[in-house]
């Protein structure tokens, strides 16, 4: 029996698999390593190169893997991306979760655990959001996203079939063993590029937007370590085995820090000063979000382990300096 993770080339997949692999787990991964790495994937998880809408790829590895969970992270997450190109992201978010979701239901795949975000809230909402809050996403990626939920809640009434969508508020850093970190090219979440600010790949970086209704005028948000995201879907799943019922959840620490707080925090960390400029405020930022991640902790005994944003940035950093070594060497 083994667990199929999509986009486990990728940032936050290739630490599920890591995780999944710790708990003796056996895995197979689909990526079309778009901006996935065949290296992130371990050699103990099976890697199978393909698009996740190719349903007969898709039902095959089912087949052949007895899969009896997915978790799935393929998909586009760059929230300006999203406003100057839509129809990719419905098609990489929505369309080809389609077409998963389907394979599942063919093949009679139980358990699937959804990649959904914070961005389905957008930034007309009480804090800290809660699940119950209205949704209502201020851009095509949130919108994207939500849909997929849509999909799955329409699907699990219908279907023999239980799903966990854990919304992800701002995920970040890297596996604390140093096996695996954000890696994508051209990334562009703060804490990665302020990471690659510090460590000398970029010669600067920009501070989108001071003139937000927030103390110091930049956007706030709530910055989860990946590891402790990753160790939210491995109870998700356990629960959904255990015979748990569908549910959305927030994964995030309810604590938020400012655009200039987390810059300081990579100033602090790596010990020395980098150049920052202010521009202008980005397409379909929200000023600030926050997590409330009480159902979490009531529905799968989920609790923060590295809620410090100077491990999540030291880690981040310590990944940014392997990543240079392996370009290098
Ligand atoms: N941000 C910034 N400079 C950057 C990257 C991001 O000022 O180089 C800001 C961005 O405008 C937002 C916050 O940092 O207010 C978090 O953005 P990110 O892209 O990391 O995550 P998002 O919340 O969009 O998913």
């Amino acid at each position: 029996m083994a667990v199929l993770v999509t986009g486990g080339a990728g940032y936050i997949g290739s630490h599920m698999v890591w995780k999944l692999l710790d708990e003796g787990e056996e895995v197979v991964v689909i990526d079309r390593l778009s901006t996935g790495f065949e290296w992130a994937v371990p050699p103990e998880a099976e890697l199978v190169v393909g698009d996740i809408a190719d349903q007969d790829l898709v039902e095959a590895t089912i087949a052949r893997r007895n899969v009896d969970a997915i978790i799935h992270f393929a998909g586009s997450i760059i929230v300006p991306e999203s406003v100057a190109d839509p129809l990719s992201y419905y098609l990489n978010n929505t369309v080809k979760s389609r077409a998963l979701i389907e394979s599942a239901v063919r093949k009679g795949v139980p358990h699937f655990i959804f990649s959904s975000t914070a961005a389905v809230y957008g930034g007309k909402h009480g804090e800290p959001v809660t699940e119950d809050a209205l949704t209502l996403p201020e851009s095509p990626y949130g919108r994207s996203k939500l849909m997929t939920e849509m999909m799955l809640a329409d699907v699990a009434t219908a279907h023999p079939f239980a799903y966990t969508a854990l919304r992800y508020f701002n995920v970040s850093g890297a596996d604390p063993n140093g096996r695996t970190g954000q890696s994508t090219k051209g990334a562009t979440h703060l804490i990665k590029v302020a990471c690659e600010t510090a460590t000398g790949k970029r010669s600067s970086m920009d501070v989108y937007g001071t003139d937000y209704p927030t103390p110091d005028g930049t956007c706030i948000r709530d910055y989860i370590h990946v590891w402790d995201l990753v160790e939210a879907h491995y109870l998700a799943l356990k629960r959904l085995r255990a015979g748990g019922e569908s549910i959305v959840a927030n994964c995030g620490y309810g604590k938020g820090y400012s655009v200039l707080q987390v810059i300081d925090a990579v100033k602090r960390v790596v010990g020395h000063d980098f150049e920052v400029n202010v521009s202008g405020r980005r397409a379909g930022d929200p000023a600030r979000i926050v997590a409330n991640a009480d159902r979490a902790r009531a529905e799968f005994g989920w609790g923060p382990r590295l809620d410090n944003i100077d491990t999540i940035v030291l880690d981040a950093l310590r990944w940014e300096e392997a990543l240079k070594r392996r370009n290098n060497g």
